[in-house]
């Protein structure tokens, strides 16, 4: 019941994974991946921009190896097109079941699931090699061959060491929307930081100054981070950072469906 209440100002962990039974994969894809945020017309859009970062990142040609695992990945794929092209297999992972199906129903290629294929399509366009965008989705659907249930929280996050370790590790908008404070989201870090090789990429794309978002029936409350936060907890849980980048959310785009002042981007090596 205190999912969609005011949140009290100290979310205990108990409180935290409460509101996310109450998790609707489809409020939350059409809150933050439809129209306006998902517009691909500009650059300056929020979904734009994050794609961006992350093309840019893998066209270095530096991250690539035979595991990449993604942590919490939600109902999403959109953080994986190019990180796809790197890498033989592809882990996702999440807490819920209800999203861990959802990325299965996209895998098979059920009917009804999200349509992801104007961000597949922009994703090749500014990759620039000029593919054919049902050969990247295709690519992606045989690498995704494992998604696994995580929790953040435990110092062995899939329950068993992942062997061999992840060449690299990659997580957008999780650490901080579950984590009450920024003691938790910097063990959260460290945690996942724990399935990765020594020397292997993390990437993380993540909210700024958020305090809540909202998926269907649940408001979840998530740490408000400054960008100092994020880099004190890359550097604490032994990352050197690579590449740090910030977007200011525009005023268009505060829809209400959070209350996000911004999104960082983050280039670490461990
Ligand atoms: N990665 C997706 C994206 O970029 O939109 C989804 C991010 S969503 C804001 C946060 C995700 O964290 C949800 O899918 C949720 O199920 C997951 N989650 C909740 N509790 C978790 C936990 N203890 N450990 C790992 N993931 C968790």
């Amino acid at each position: 019941a205190g999912a969609t209440a005011a949140a009290p100002r100290h979310e205990t962990l108990a409180a935290l994974r409460e509101g996310y039974q109450h998790f609707d994969p489809r409020a939350y894809l059409q809150n933050n991946y439809l129209p306006p945020r998902a517009d691909f017309s500009s650059e300056e859009f929020v979904v734009p921009w994050k794609l961006r970062c992350l093309a840019e990142t893998f066209a270095s040609g530096e991250i690539h190896g035979r595991t990449l695992i993604d942590v919490g990945s939600g109902p999403t794929i959109y953080q994986l097109l190019s990180a796809c092209d790197h890498f033989e297999e592809i882990v996702a992972t999440d807490y819920l079941a209800v999203n861990r199906e959802e990325l299965g129903r996209w895998v098979r290629g059920e009917p009804g699931t999200f349509d992801w294929s104007p961000f597949i399509q922009h994703v090749c366009k500014i990759e620039g090699r000029g593919e054919p965008w049902q050969e990247k989705e295709r690519r992606l659907r045989d690498r995704l061959s494992r998604i696994l249930p995580i929790d953040v929280h435990r110092p062995d996050p899939l329950g068993a060491p992942l062997r061999p370790p992840a060449d690299a590790l990659l997580s957008a908008f999780c650490l901080e929307a579950v984590s009450p404070d920024r003691a938790a989201f910097a063990r959260a870090l460290a945690h996942v930081g724990s399935l990765l090789r020594p020397g292997g990429h993390a990437l993380l794309l993540g909210a700024l100054g958020e305090s809540f978002y909202l998926a269907g029936a649940a408001r979840l409350p998530v740490v408000p981070l400054a960008e100092d936060d994020v880099r004190t907890a890359l550097t604490g849980a032994g990352f050197a950072l690579r590449d740090f980048r910030s977007y200011a959310m525009p005023p268009a785009l505060r829809t209400g469906v959070d209350d996000v002042d911004g999104v960082f981007f983050a280039h670490a090596q461990k």
